[in-house]
């Protein structure tokens, strides 16, 4: 079967669903087979429903890799959707976003508009530190620590293929991956007080070599083990952004939301996905509650 219009891509990719090896059930997955559909039929005039079969098979293939790693994981819209019904649900209006993710250019390609201040480093570590963000009166902070660990179009965890770099697919979190393999490779540890050209990298790789136990070859499953280095990463991170929070900003009624977890970037034309670890609402009078199973569930 041929289709010749792009409106009617959609209904195809349903139609066909029952003839691929499973069903789509994942909305992330589901825009991620259209748009490579649409694509199809952009570049060529027509798609097949072979074509058509393909993509959502391998759109599965993909989201079932990420859940075996990271089987809380979904995509960042959903995510979004998740936590402003919570944010709403509270009466929660002026808020500043206060994020600690990687520099990489990957992660900040859908960001755009809104106002948000950087905490992050290399590796989404917080090394702003207490130094504070600029809260409106009266308003309300909003912390996201996250680490993120790429996914290439050979579903290789820790690589992500980079549109029109020559050595794609390169490391992703190359700062990660560079502080494990410094550490494997049995390589001096940086001497912390002497480092004023790299020490971001440097402080990483010291915390890194602590946790390397974890980060065993796992039986050759090189997706585990990258796994594994995006949630000791995350421990780096978070770590760190538990001793500089404070709820010093604002007035009474301020409230410091701080949710952490790891950000995936995806291959193809996926959406980033994002691994939720923690989320929490801290308030002036010392309380603070978990938001967690009220926003993912238990
Ligand atoms: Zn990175």
């Amino acid at each position: 079967m041929v289709l010749q219009h792009q409106r009617k891509v959609s209904v195809h990719l349903e139609m066909t669903t029952a003839g691929a090896k499973n069903d789509l059930n994942d909305p992330s997955a589901f825009a991620a087979a259209s748009s490579a559909v649409s694509s199809h039929l952009a570049s060529s005039g027509y798609v097949t429903a072979a074509q058509v079969r393909e993509e959502i098979d391998r759109a599965n293939s993909i989201v079932s890799e990420i859940r075996r790693h990271f089987p809380g994981a979904a995509g960042s819209s959903e995510i979004l959707r998740r936590t402003k019904a919570v944010l709403d649900g509270m009466g929660v209006e002026d808020i500043l976003l206060t994020q600690s993710v990687c520099p990489d250019e990957i992660n900040h390609e859908e960001i755009g508009g809104g106002k948000v201040f950087h905490l992050g480093g290399l590796a989404g570590v917080p090394f702003t530190g207490k130094t504070g963000a600029h809260v409106p009166e009266g308003g309300h902070c909003f912390i996201l620590q996250a680490p993120h660990i790429g996914m290439s179009n050979e579903q290789e965890l820790g690589k992500y293929s980079r549109e029109g770099q020559p050595n794609s697919p390169s490391t992703a979190c190359g700062a990660a991956v560079g502080a494990m393999c410094h550490c494997a490779a049995g390589n001096e540890l940086p001497y912390l007080g002497g480092v004023t050209d790299d020490y971001q990298m440097s402080y990483i790789i010291n915390e890194m070599s602590k946790r390397m136990h974890f980060l065993s070859p796992h039986d050759g499953d090189t997706n585990a083990q990258q796994a594994e280095l995006a949630r000791q990463t995350h421990s780096i991170g978070k770590d760190m952004l538990d001793q500089i929070v404070s709820t010093n900003f604002g007035d009474d009624m301020s409230m410091l939301f701080v949710m952490s977890g790891i950000q995936i970037n995806m291959p193809f034309d996926f959406e980033d996905y994002f691994e939720p670890i923690s989320f929490e609402v801290h308030r002036k009078d010392g309380s603070v509650t978990d938001l967690f199973p009220l926003t993912f569930g238990s």
